[in-house]
């Protein structure tokens, strides 16, 4: 279905490298630009979006104004042109994977690193809304995200598909998750309209699935417009309830009730991360008393009034307040870097101020701004390292108190203060600095014999990661079973750290070379493979020793392959062993044992120590004759006394045992 192949150059410049992908409207190509010596995304509007004139005019309008958006969170749009009676952008090439991959894998994430994703998707929506361009279609297939979550939003301000379009295609389902319920009607978009959709995207990192879900667009668009979703904090109970007042604000109905920018949005997603980072003991304890905290001055130095109600509003109930709230016009005039900053304070200093001027009324105010003690600049150490950081409060005539929390980012680091930076404080006064601890240790799983997902699984659940999975032969372990990991179970490393997963390719060949037959049949029975065995004469090796075998060790074995074993037998002749001096018992025990037929005769010697016993033995010791031979043994008799002597052999009784 691709239309374009590998090699094929779009427009003169871009030489297609391989499809990267395709959604409801365009194919998108790794392309090289020959040009600039680079790689790009090339996305190809499809041809029946082509043929059609008005949609190919907004394509063209807005892909001009997505170009002009340039920020560290907006993927950058270099080009756009037509090719062969259809149109296409060229953006910058993003090697990561899409949320949506990230979800399916990972979710539900931890609620630090959704909201971390959420404010860069906020971030890069504030930045485009402010210039006009709302991006109306805002989901995880159109987020890519690198290996340090570092967070790019794509397609901005790019004509979508219509409700007439609203096939049963997969990625228009995809879409209709996450659009808003104005959007479900075809009434007209505002930035809101990309809140709540951002607001559908944080319900599903921190649940793990979307609010609303259905058979068919339409069913799904009616919900959006009718119900309430479930609160995410009962679909995943890790969720602070301020952080799900904060995601039920955005999935209000009406646009009115939702944070009115994103602006709004990302302070109060930063308020609740700020109090995640502070154990809750340590910040009742330490919670400056309020006559240390500083009296709200004139709205330029502090929040804008309008905006911190609303937030406020957003903590206490999910309802509407914000209605007919300006604020995100008036804070236009600020520049970023001052926005950031002022952010950065917490509302309760303020309200809590605000409550001693209501409490002590006007003239006790007046009294308590005369008396105050002398104050000082707070300095911002959100960031730098412990040491320094404390070094910079001291040099500020401040005390700092360090509390240690559990955090992804690194050992050491200054996560977030309080009383924050640039507020006025008492000199002398303790300032209370949360400090990472570092994620904390994991032990790596057993987990031998289990299945890859469930290994995985395993792996994820003691707070690790699979960073790739290998498969290896194995004695033991059956063809699709985990045999272990690098490092091994038991071995403690940092949580978020790697693991190597190896998988069973299958069972190898153990060595049963030495083994007798016996014991080697016993041992390779249990991988019911159908076995042979040949015999080999040898003078080497006991007789029944296994002395070769094939397949040979460590070399994988398929289920019904063939063993073949040889095994050592005793040569077919033998040496005779030597009788002469025995008793005739003993020497038919020791030619018996050698196999060959002992018989024996009667002979008269003239030896007299060698009475009653072998005296003589054909074929003699140390010949070599054949298996079975008769050897005669002749057992010594004394000389009749009264008779001539007798030579050569008396046949006696013949003996065989
Ligand atoms: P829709 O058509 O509704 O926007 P979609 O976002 O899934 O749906 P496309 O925008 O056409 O579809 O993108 C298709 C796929 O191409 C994406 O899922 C992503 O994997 C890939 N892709 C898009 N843009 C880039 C980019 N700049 N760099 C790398 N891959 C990209
Ligand atoms: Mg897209």
């Amino acid at each position: 279905m691709s239309e374009f192949d590998a090699g094929d150059i779009i427009d003169g410049r871009y030489r297609v490298l391989h499809r990267l992908g395709a959604g409801g409207m365009a194919d998108v190509y790794l392309a090289r630009d020959q040009q600039l010596d680079r790689d790009v995304a090339l996305k190809l509007l499809h041809r029946r979006f082509a043929e059609d004139p008005g949609f190919v005019e907004r394509f063209r309008r807005e892909a001009q104004a997505a170009a002009s958006l340039q920020h560290p969170n907006v993927v950058s749009v270099f080009d756009r042109g037509s090719f062969e009676g259809t149109y296409y952008i060229a953006m910058e090439y993003l090697p990561g994977r899409t949320l949506k991959q990230l979800i399916r894998e990972d979710a539900p994430l931890e609620v630090d690193r959704a909201i971390d994703i959420a404010i860069q998707m906020l971030k890069a929506a504030r930045f485009a809304h402010r210039r006009g361009v709302i991006h109306r279609d805002l989901k995880p297939h159109n987020v890519i995200i690198d290996d340090n979550d570092h967070v790019k939003v794509t397609d901005f301000g790019i004509a979508r598909a219509g409700a007439s379009d609203m096939t049963e295609t997969g990625s228009i389902m995809g879409t209709a998750q996450y659009l808003s319920p104005e959007q479900a009607q075809g009434h007209s978009v505002s930035a809101p309209s990309d809140l709540y959709s951002i607001g559908i995207v944080l319900y599903e990192m921190l649940t793990g699935r979307v609010p609303f879900d259905g058979e068919s667009p339409v069913s799904i668009a009616l919900k959006h417009v009718s119900e309430s979703p479930v609160p995410p904090g009962q679909i995943n109970p890790e969720v602070p309830s301020a952080l799900e007042q904060v995601v039920m604000w955005a999935l209000n109905k009406d646009a009115g009730d939702r944070p009115t920018d994103a602006d709004q949005f990302i302070m109060a997603l930063e308020q609740v991360r700020d109090s995640l980072a502070t154990p809750a003991i340590e910040r009742t304890a330490s919670m400056p008393a309020v006559s240390a905290l500083p009296v709200p001055s004139a709205p330029a130095s502090g929040y804008p009034h309008a905006s911190v109600i609303p937030a406020a509003a957003a903590v206490g109930a999910y309802g509407g307040a914000a209605t007919g709230n300006h604020a995100g016009s008036r804070l236009d005039r600020y520049d970023d870097e001052r926005r950031d900053e002022r952010r950065r304070r917490p509302l309760w200093p303020w309200l809590l101020a605000l409550l001693v001027v209501v409490l002590l009324g006007g003239g006790g105010a007046a009294a308590y701004v005369l008396t105050r003690p002398q104050k000082a600049l707070v300095p911002d150490v959100v960031g730098l390292q412990q040491a320094s950081a404390q070094a910079t409060l001291s040099n500020a005539g401040f005390t700092a108190s360090v509390v240690r929390v559990t955090s992804n980012r690194s050992q050491g680091r200054v996560l977030s203060q309080s009383p924050h930076g640039s507020v006025r404080e008492r000199a002398g006064s303790t300032i209370i600095l949360n400090v990472s601890n570092g994620p904390g240790q994991a032990t790596v799983p057993g987990v031998a014999t289990l299945s890859e997902q469930a290994a995985k699984q395993q792996i994820k659940q003691s707070g690790l990661k699979v960073s790739e999975v290998k498969t290896e032969v194995s004695a033991t372990v059956p063809q699709g079973e985990a045999v272990g990991t690098q490092p091994g179970s038991g071995a403690s490393l940092t949580k978020g750290e790697s693991v190597v997963l190896y998988m069973s390719a299958g069972l190898a060949m153990p060595n049963v070379v030495n083994d007798n037959l016996g014991e080697a049949q016993a041992a390779l029975s249990q991988f019911s493979n159908a076995q042979k065995t040949v015999q080999q004469t040898t003078t080497t090796a006991s007789p029944g020793t296994v002395i070769a075998q094939s397949p040979a060790a460590g070399q994988p074995l398929t289920r019904g392959q063939v063993i073949t074993l040889t095994v050592a037998k005793a040569p077919d002749t033998v040496r005779v062993p030597r009788v002469v001096g025995d008793t005739p018992s003993q020497a038919v025990q020791t030619l018996t044992a050698a196999g060959l037929i002992p018989s024996q005769v009667r002979a008269t010697t003239h030896n007299p120590n060698m009475v009653g016993l072998i005296f003589k033995q054909f074929p003699t010791s140390t010949s070599v004759v054949k298996r079975g031979t008769v050897v005669t043994v002749s057992i010594g008799q004394a000389p009749a006394s009264s008779t001539t002597t007798q030579t050569g052999t008396t046949p006696g009784p013949t003996t065989t045992t």
